[in-house]
Formats: C-alpha cells, sequence, structure tokens
C-alpha cells in the first residue's frame, strides 16, 4: 500500500483547491492519506497556538472527500518532539523539555492529559480512522530537565534516556488503541538511535503498534531490520521532500535525490507513507508549493507511469543545471519547460512552477555577481578609486535587476492567487532574503 502524507505547516492550497489535490492524488495511484495537520487547525487542546487555516469542519468534509474516494485516511499528531507551534507560546512554556521550544517535558504533570485530550479531538474528527500516527521521532533533548534526570538516573530498568522516551509514548499509544480502539503508529528512529539497544522495552507498547522507519537518503535499508527482526509490523518512509542545505533561500530543489530514496523503497514489500514536508520546522523556511513535486508524486503513486513519462530527461537536466549553477543549461531549460507536454492540469502548473523557479534559479546566480561587485566597489572606494561615471552604470545595473525581481515576484503572486495558495508573503521575503543584496 502506497500512502502519501502531507504535512500541511508548509504551503497549502485552499479548501477548493484542495479537493482537487485530492482527486490528483487519487488518479496518482494512491491508497491512503497520511495527514499531519501540525499548526493548522484550530485545536480546543492548544488553544490560541498556532495558525489555523482549516476549520473542523473543513477538516471534516476534506476527510469525507478523501474516504469517498476511498482514501484511508490515517491522521498524525506529534506528543512528544517537533512541538515548536506549540511550545513557542508562553502560555505552553511550562510544558518545554529544559526550555527546549520543539520537546515536551513528559514527566510534566499536564503533558500525558494534554496529549490524551488532543488524541481524542483528532478521533473525534476521523471517526472511520483505523490508525493514528503520533509522531514520536526525533526527541534530541530527551532527559535534559532536572526532574527527567533525577528520573533516569532512579530507573530501575537502566534503560537511560529512552526510558523516558518509551513510558511516555508506549502510555500514548496504549491510550490510542484502548480508549479509541486506534492502531498506533510512530516512527522508529529514536530506537535506531542507540543501535535497537531499547528495543528489548518494545513489550510496553500495545502489540499492535506500527512502526515506521523513515530514511531519506542513501542506503535505504541500513537499520531497517533492526525493528523488523523484533516481529512488530513496520512500514517504510520515503520523502517526495525534505530538508537540504541549500534550499532555505531557493524556490527548486534537486528531484533526483527524491525519485531515487523512493524508488530505493519500492524495492521493499512494506507499506510506505511518502513524506511531504512543509518546512523544517514551525520556525524555519517554508519550502515550495505542492506543484513543486509533480514528478515524485507521479512516482511514489505510480512508478511505472514515471517509468515513462515523458518529463524523465528534463527533470535530470534540471538537477544537472541547478547543481552546476549553469546559466546557460537554466536558461535553455526555461523555454523547454515551457515545450513540455502536459497530461493534465496539475501538471500544466507544474511547469509554471518550474519556470518560475528556474527564472528565480537564474536571477540567484545574478545577484551573486552583483553582491561580489557591490562589495568590491565599496572597497575601492575606500583606496581613493571613484569613478562617478562607473558608479551610475552599476546603480543602473542595480535598478534593472531589482526592476526583474519585481516582475518575478508579480508572477509569483499571480501563481499564488491562480492556485489559491497559503502564506504568500513570508514566502516571497524569505526568497528575497536570498538574493543577498539590500534592494
Ligand atoms: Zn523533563
Amino acid at each position: 500500500m502506497q500512502y502519501l502524507h502531507l504535512d500541511l505547516k508548509g504551503i497549502v492550497p485552499s479548501e477548493m483547491q484542495f479537493y482537487s489535490w485530492l482527486d490528483w492524488f487519487k488518479k496518482c495511484g494512491f491508497d491512503g492519506l497520511v495527514m499531519e495537520y501540525d499548526c493548522r487547525v484550530p485545536w480546543d487542546t492548544w488553544a490560541d497556538a498556532g495558525s489555523p487555516l482549516f476549520g473542523k469542519d473543513v477538516v471534516t468534509r476534506l476527510v469525507g472527500h478523501a474516504e469517498k474516494l476511498g482514501f484511508e485516511v490515517i491522521p498524525l499528531i506529534q506528543v512528544h518532539g517537533h512541538l515548536e507551534w506549540i511550545l513557542q507560546n508562553e502560555s505552553y512554556a511550562y510544558l518545554r523539555e529544559n526550555g527546549e521550544l520543539n520537546e515536551l517535558c513528559p514527566l510534566q504533570p499536564d503533558s500525558f492529559p494534554k496529549m490524551c485530550q488532543w488524541i481524542d479531538e483528532v478521533a473525534a474528527l476521523h471517526p472511520n480512522a483505523r490508525n493514528i500516527h503520533l509522531g514520536c521521532d526525533e526527541t534530541w533533548h530527551l532527559g535534559s530537565c532536572p526532574e527527567c534526570r533525577k528520573k533516569i538516573s532512579g530507573d530501575p530498568l537502566q534503560r537511560g534516556k529512552m526510558g523516558l522516551f518509551i513510558d511516555h509514548a508506549a502510555k500514548l499509544c496504549r491510550y490510542a488503541a484502548e480508549e479509541k480502539q486506534l492502531r498506533p503508529m510512530i516512527w522508529d528512529d529514536m530506537f535506531c538511535r542507540d543501535h535497537g539497544a531499547s528495543l528489548k522495552s518494545l513489550s510496553v507498547f500495545p502489540e499492535e503498534t506500527i512502526f515506521v522507519h523513515w530514511k531519506y537518503g542513501r542506503n535505504t535499508t541500513d537499520h531497517l531490520d533492526l525493528i523488523r527482526s523484533t516481529g512488530q509490523e513496520t512500514w517504510g518512509a520515503s520523502a517526495v521532500r525534505c530538508g537540504w542545505i541549500d534550499h532555505h533561500w531557493k524556490a527548486l530543489n534537486i528531484l533526483g535525490d527524491r525519485l531515487d530514496n523512493i524508488a530505493d523503497w519500492q524495492k521493499t514489500d512494506l507499506n510506505l507513507i511518502h513524506t511531504t514536508w512543509g518546512r523544517p520546522n514551525n520556525l524555519w523556511n517554508l519550502y515550495g508549493p505542492w506543484e513543486a513535486l509533480i514528478p515524485p508524486f507521479i512516482a511514489a503513486g505510480n512508478p511505472s507511469g514515471w517509468a515513462s513519462h515523458p518529463w524523465r530527461l528534463f527533470v535530470r537536466a534540471l538537477d544537472e543545471a541547478l547543481l552546476k549553477a549553469e546559466r546557460p543549461a537554466l536558461e535553455n531549460l526555461a523555454g523547454e519547460v515551457l515545450r513540455l507536454p502536459a497530461a493534465d492540469p496539475m501538471e500544466t502548473r507544474a511547469k509554471t512552477w518550474f519556470s518560475l523557479g528556474i527564472q528565480y534559479e537564474l536571477m540567484h546566480l545574478e545577484a551573486l555577481t552583483l553582491l561580489q561587485t557591490d562589495r568590491c566597489l565599496k572597497v575601492l572606494s575606500g583606496h581613493g578609486c571613484r569613478d562617478v561615471r562607473r558608479d551610475e552604470k552599476w546603480n543602473t545595473l542595480r535598478r534593472t535587476f531589482r526592476e526583474k525581481v519585481e516582475e518575478w515576484e508579480a508572477e509569483l503572486e499571480l501563481f499564488w492567487k491562480e492556485n489559491q495558495l497559503s502564506d504568500f508573503d513570508e514566502y516571497r521575503d524569505t526568497r528575497r532574503a536570498g538574493f543577498f543584496l539590500d534592494l
């Protein structure tokens, strides 16, 4: 079974556009959806936190539409780490693990009841759900507050920091299973971090708990056998999009790595969740809209469809040009993308997005040259090398560049409006920041 994960804390479409996406995802071949709601729903449990875009009535309609299409919908919430959107608020600061914004202290007396209340809310919104994903990845700050440290040193089982993780995660998995009749799922990376040493404590989890092994880079199946050898049901997870160092201020990401990662996972016999991250976390940059991901979406939902897709050569050439920052190749591809065939309206939108992205990449290269010149001229001026005519020409160049950026931003805004996307101002401002220059 191929499940598509949608991380709603990133750029998302309006409710009306969401329906078209769901229809397209179905056509793409996915069997289920893993909806990571994060900060986008006005949860009663977390009053005044987040930036809600979808009321509960909207979620009910979207889930209803998805189920009518035949999708299984699995809600996903984080119950331990990746909680910046909640913990950054002063009213919830008391729940932080040793003051960290992203992690809950599992020993804070309110932590367990609040998470149960949230599970209740999520379960009520998904009356037909069979599974619930409770996150539990990357809890980097385990055991750092005084209470947690004390608990670790007094643990009769001597499980170290993982004892705290296991007790908290297992208690919530039991709550979901016993009180809500939802089969719990969690990510398995915390067990991989200690090379499986804490897997011997798995018996405290409900036996039906599903462990999901995510791996977005090469050697996809390294560590997979750790969790599989326990006999627990194991799923795999690829990334249609995930974070990488160069992406913070860019508009296009390298797709070849994603396509390889998806194809690697598809060689296994596991149920797969293809993750589509919207931003690294709530305090970091937004990635692009879903339109940027049409090729990996097709590859994940319909591998044979991608194997014969007419865009394959273009995607490879674009990756190469982006990696080498080759201006002539990018200029060629800016023309070529508009001539690509489009099988449906989503592919047409993707072509427009790639065109915008290539233009941005070309401006990015130009900005770097301008920045270097700008700095050199300032230094030269300090050494008495001044030329008024040269300065005038330089100012004209800067002005022309600014006009080009303004034109691009107007096209970007049009794209946002036509496709009814969220977070335009933040996206535009962060891409503009990538130009280095004070425009
Ligand atoms: Zn603590």
